[in-house]
């Protein structure tokens, strides 16, 4: 066995038998949070338990037997075709890219064998192309998520249109992809920007599960409120963001978790018309640029 795993499987029953330090805030242990039949108690990650021995995503992913998380591909051409059936989830992951952070999760959702989508901001992507570039070469789904995190709702239509134009111009250059599915920042929709998105070829992204990953509470505490807000809905598209620590800290616990579950990773495909479909402003930089 290498030394790695050595060490790794060493920190870890570090953790099961309490000599790891003081327990997070919120109580519990990664033991009973995953003994038989207590699929409710709080989760640890390796960021609160203060290991002697850090884990990486590899180990954990090893140790938990990650395989088998993995579910289907779900080919959809508007909101209407995303339909989960009981245990069935979708990663979703907002605001990136960002160095380090966004790293750490392609790191971990591989370990775990598992795809995501990504919705960019924009200006993140253009400012950070080889990282949203990593995203893709990893088999993950791409959309957009405007230019600059606007609040969509307090803009002007038109403005609003070119906000969510430009940024998934912005995206598609760093990705050099479609970037066919979107997101609200905020949430913040209306009917008339909800249809105009998906007469644009995207597909809007809602959210079931909010994972609050934005509150500054422990990586322990967000996976656990993920799970028993997902425990409550069955199913469904979780909400997470790229750009926060805790959230790269708490994922391989919620991953172990929702495969203990029984739960199902559903990789979210594209399945429309595809092609350049450029923004006004875009299709006359490519003109400018042929010229
Ligand atoms: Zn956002």
């Amino acid at each position: 066995m290498p030394v790695r795993v050595l060490c790794a499987a060493a920190a870890f029953a570090c953790l099961l038998s309490s000599c790891a330090g003081k327990p997070p805030s919120e109580g519990g242990s990664l033991k009973s949070a995953f003994a038989a039949g207590n699929a409710t108690g709080p989760l640890q990650t390796k960021d609160d338990a203060k290991s002697p021995v850090a884990l990486t995503p590899a180990a954990w992913g090893r140790m938990s037997n990650p395989r088998g998380l993995a579910g289907r591909d779900l080919t959809v051409t508007s909101l209407s075709d995303i339909k989960l059936r009981d245990k069935e989830v979708v990663l979703t992951f907002d605001d990136g890219p960002v160095p380090k952070k966004t790293e750490r999760i392609l790191a971990t959702l591989d370990d775990f064998h598992v795809k995501a989508t990504f919705l960019m901001v924009g200006e993140m992507a253009k400012a950070y192309p080889k990282i949203a570039r990593q995203v893709v070469d990893a088999g993950h789904t791409i959309g957009s998520h405007t230019f600059r995190h606007a609040d969509l709702r307090k803009l002007a239509v038109d403005e609003a249109i070119a906000e969510i134009n430009r940024g998934r111009d912005a995206v598609r250059a760093a990705t050099r992809t479609d970037a066919n599915f979107f997101r609200f920042p905020y949430l913040s929709d209306s009917g008339t920007l909800r249809h105009w998105v998906a007469q644009n070829r995207m597909v809007v992204l809602d959210v079931q599960i909010d994972s609050k990953d934005y509150f500054g509470v422990s990586p322990a505490a967000v996976a656990t409120r993920t799970m028993a807000d997902l425990r409550r809905h069955g199913r469904g598209i979780i909400l997470m963001h790229d750009i926060h620590n805790r959230t790269a800290s708490m994922l391989p616990a919620l991953l172990t978790q929702l495969k203990a579950e029984g739960y199902k990773v559903v990789s979210l495909r594209y399945g429309g018309q595809r092609g350049p479909l450029l923004s006004a402003a875009a299709a006359q930089d490519a003109a400018f640029n042929r010229s």
